[in-house]
């Protein structure tokens, strides 16, 4: 991408997420797998992770179905300490042996810089999730991480936030930085947030890191994921983050917005021909164990 646009945005402390400082793409690489690259990437799982056997048959589902990424939270930020806050290592565990049988890398959250070194044990990306994107020091302690780093957008954040939380991590040396739209807060209710498909483009343009889309959190609804999926890649993603359950009447979390594994591969057939239409196509999944 040459020309950088005009925007209302200071680009002058991105020495490293810049476009100025990179002119080609930022391109992750877990195994086989590239992030960034010419292929969708394609994630998902259930919200948190709850069982081996809710583990075994989604991760399974959703390989068949083309995901090449596996996600699930063993620590869980709810916004009621009431709710169900994950399995911690138990769930790291389960994560780990899943992604093991089905050869799935795994993403998963780390939400205190007290978790880092244990987090980065079991998985191949660390998640920063919306509420922790202005911890500064949660950014600067997985900027000494190794494993790459998915920041998603904090809810009230503005894309220059955005990008400054990837310079943190990137400053404090770990260039593997992949960011995540995943919907901002806006005056209306009939969605859980307002997925902001403008920030790709304009991401696109002020920096050489990948982005990937999370339509579920954007909506909140799992009818409207299919087409905010489709959207996202359209408008250039180069990716997308999905929640899916098996029984997600019967999910700890966020089962209104998860779709079964039927809808889930529904979704990818419609996601191909997306993918197809702007010149791409689906990362192939990893090798299949079982
Ligand atoms: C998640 O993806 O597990 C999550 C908690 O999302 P967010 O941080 O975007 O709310
Ligand atoms: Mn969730």
């Amino acid at each position: 991408m040459a020309q950088i646009y005009k925007v209302n945005v200071n680009t002058s402390a991105l020495k490293k997420a810049g476009r100025d400082t990179y002119k080609e793409n930022t391109v992750i690489q877990i195994g086989d797998l590239k992030i960034g690259g010419s292929d969708v990437v394609v994630i998902a799982g259930p919200c948190a992770v709850e069982s081996k056997e809710q583990m075994l048959t989604t991760a399974q589902a959703v390989r068949d179905s083309g995901a090449t990424i596996l996600r699930g939270g063993a620590f869980k930020p709810r916004s009621s300490p009431y709710s169900f806050q994950g399995l911690e290592e138990e769930g790291l565990k389960i994560l780990r042996l899943t992604s093991q049988i089905t050869g799935l890398p795994v993403i998963t959250e780390v939400m205190d810089t007290r978790q880092v070194e244990l987090v980065s044990e079991y998985a191949d990306i660390l998640q920063i999730g919306s509420r922790n994107m202005h911890n500064m020091a949660l950014l600067k302690e997985v900027g000494k991480s190794s494993k790459p780093v998915m920041i998603k957008r904090g809810m009230a954040a503005t894309i220059e936030e955005f990008l400054l939380a990837a310079e943190y991590v990137m400053a404090n040396g770990n260039e593997q930085v992949i960011l995540c739209e995943r919907g901002i807060r806006t005056f209306e209710p009939s969605t859980r947030n307002t997925l902001d498909l403008n920030a790709i483009p304009m991401i696109k343009q002020l920096t050489h890191l990948p982005v990937i889309v999370d339509p579920s959190h954007g909506t909140g609804h799992w009818w409207m994921v299919p087409p905010l999926a489709n959207a996202a890649i359209a408008v250039g993603a180069d990716g997308v983050m999905i929640e899916v359950h098996y029984k997600p009447e019967e999910a700890l979390s966020d089962g209104d917005q998860s779709l079964t594994p039927e809808g889930f591969n529904e979704m990818m057939e419609g996601l191909n021909k997306v993918a197809l239409a702007v010149g791409k196509k689906i990362a192939s999944p990893a090798m299949s164990l079982v």
